[in-house]
């Protein structure tokens, strides 16, 4: 037991220095790229349905401009073939409407295609931001390598120290166990008890619990699955 512990103080050291580059300021950096890079692809999918949504009603008031200008031929057509003195009131009264109506239309699409010219600027923008951010990631990426090739060294040595002692260990069911709780990203793997508290994830245990790891001296922890251990 006193070997996986040892194990266990060495893997404890490699998480630290596996840590210092996850907390680094460029890892922080990436990880703020990487947000931007998702927000900006969140931001395009929204500009790319606002476009298409506008693409549609512009169809649509298109299409509506273009009946109303072919009744205004007709209208015109009518104005011109059979002009008399019974029908020009009501035909002035048509084209009337209809210059409104069409330039009540001509507007319509005149704004579609003003909020079009908008998204595509917001787009160039966007996509500016971006291209910007890409050049600042390979430089990001350079330092944490510059990091990670840093604590390499340090961690192959203490891989190596673990390996050495991997060796010697006696009780090879419980070191496997703890190689598997640790990939699962349980760790540390064994605790000790703190007072009444589990060492791991500092819940209360219960006096029965306390009463039975007196008895077996190793018992998992029903809150955070840590093997807690007392006189080891
Ligand atoms: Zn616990």
């Amino acid at each position: 037991m006193k070997t996986i512990l040892e194990i266990q103080r060495i893997d404890r050291q490699i998480r630290a220095l596996e840590r210092e580059v996850e907390k680094c300021p460029a890892s922080i950096d990436f990880k703020n790229y990487k947000k931007l890079l998702q927000d900006g692809r969140a931001r395009f999918e929204q500009l790319e349905a606002q476009a298409s949504e506008l693409i549609k009603q512009y169809n649509i008031e298109l299409s509506k401009y273009n009946k109303l200008k072919g009744t205004s031929e007709i209208v015109h057509k009518r104005n011109t073939d059979s002009i008399d003195l019974d029908n020009i009131e009501s035909l002035i009264t048509d084209a009337n409407s209809l210059v409104g109506d069409l330039s009540e239309e001509n507007r319509k699409i005149d704004d579609l295609v003003r909020k079009s010219e908008e998204i595509v600027r917001k787009s160039a923008e966007l996509s500016n931001k971006l291209t910007e951010a890409k050049k600042r990631s390979t430089v990001i990426k350079a330092r944490i390598e510059q990091k990670k090739q840093e604590v390499a060294p340090k961690i192959a040595e203490l891989q190596k120290q673990i390996q050495k002692l991997e060796q010697s260990v006696v009780d090879k069911d419980k070191y496997e166990k703890y190689k598997t709780m640790k990939a699962n990203g349980i760790f540390p793997v064994f605790v000790p008890l703190e007072g009444d508290f589990c060492g791991g994830c500092k819940v209360e245990l219960s006096l029965n619990f306390i009463e039975k790891l007196k008895h077996s001296k190793m018992l998992t922890c029903e809150h955070c699955g840590r093997i807690i251990m007392i006189n080891q």
